[in-house]
């Protein structure tokens, strides 16, 4: 019997540290994948703290619903290694991106194809063991997607921060096709919507960052011009940039500075889509959504069929990958670590 080798939680807001027990075999149409690469995402910290920041000293606990000691990594690409008797046809030592959004299959989302805002998820490294390990178990073969000819670390980022940029600008369509979007937040997921806005929409888009660094890899990479929110007179640049607002935004950070900055930078008619979690509480004035005629909607990752559009995507217009740094797997804390201190640019991949 094989090792599963894991870098686990032990106890919440404690550092990772190795268990192995024996691997699990597969039964029914599970899939066990040996995990080649998984990526360290921001969710990951809010998970090993137990909670989410509301604002206010407000916090959403999230401890509950999973055992200890437990595998955190949702980001996570691999190759087949057994096949369950009814998962025969996944073929051993494929190599796969593993869709982590895995839903109950019974209850209305999941009927519809929405497994990723499932009432009773089983996302992997979420609410059952994930990729900060040597293999992770998969209820079906199903959610395991070809990657190639893209390198498996990108493969295993596109699960997370790629699905959930794309998801985010499907949303936009409609908006988008009016003038160019405006992209709040050049992190890891920001700089994927870049990527693919510039591919999806007409106008390339505008950015918005606090950072001069990330303002800059924004230009490089082909945003039409960048905007500093922290400056008074952004909100002024970006309605002059826009001809009077923009009609389309995305807030890839989710704080209350950049939700606010986002809609006050909306024409009228114009959307804004939050996909980030940073925290904190936002408020306006209720008559400004008849006034402004806006919209705010929030998005949690994305479907198994936007997984494989994204992919599909990346393939046919040859995107190219962000900057991507590996680590052993035993170095996960450390690449915790150095998420948390902000030292990280670009996405952070665990090879095992
Ligand atoms: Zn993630
Ligand atoms: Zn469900």
């Amino acid at each position: 019997m094989t090792d599963l080798r894991r870098q686990s939680l032990t106890a919440y807001g404690t550092p990772l540290c190795e268990t192995v027990v024996a691997c699990p075999q597969p039964q029914g149409s599970e899939v066990l994948v040996r995990i080649t690469r998984c990526g360290v995402c921001h969710s990951d910290l809010h998970m090993q703290d137990g909670y989410f920041l509301l604002g206010e000293d407000k916090k959403l606990d999230v401890r509950a619903g999973r055992a200890l000691p437990f595998t955190l990594g949702h980001e996570i690409a691999g190759v087949i290694e057994h096949v369950g008797p009814h998962a025969q046809d996944a073929m051993p030592g494929r190599a796969v991106a593993v869709y982590p959004w895995i839903g109950c299959g019974a209850c209305p989302a999941c009927r519809r194809g929405d497994e990723n805002i499932c009432a009773a998820p089983r996302h992997l490294g979420i609410n059952v063991d994930g990729g900060f390990a040597s293999h992770v178990l998969v209820p079906h073969p199903r959610y395991l997607l070809d990657h190639a000819p893209l390198p498996a670390s990108f493969a295993a980022t596109l699960m997370c921060s790629g699905l959930t940029a794309y998801a985010a600008l499907k949303r936009l369509a409609a908006q988008a096709a009016l003038g160019p979007v405006l992209l709040v937040g050049m992190g890891g997921v920001g700089m994927m919507g870049l990527a693919l806005a510039r591919v999806l929409f007409r106008h390339a888009p505008l950015v918005a960052d606090i950072d001069a660094k990330k303002r800059e890899a924004a230009l490089a990479a082909g945003a039409a011009a960048a905007f500093d929110p922290g400056d008074a007179g952004a909100r002024k640049a970006v309605l002059a940039a826009t001809g009077g607002g923009a009609y389309a935004a995305c807030d890839f950070v989710g704080s209350e500075r950049s939700l606010a900055f986002a809609t006050g930078a909306l024409a009228k008619g114009g959307k804004v889509v939050v996909t980030g979690l940073f925290g904190g509480t936002f408020t306006m004035p209720v008559a400004m959504f008849g006034l402004k005629a806006i919209a705010i909607e929030g998005i949690q990752t994305g479907t198994l069929a936007e997984a494989r559009e994204v992919l599909d995507l990346a393939r046919s217009q040859k995107l190219a990958p962000p900057p991507i740094g590996e680590r052993p797997l035993d170095e996960a804390q450390a690449a915790l670590e150095a998420l948390r201190a902000g030292r990280v640019v670009g996405r952070v991949v665990l090879t095992a």
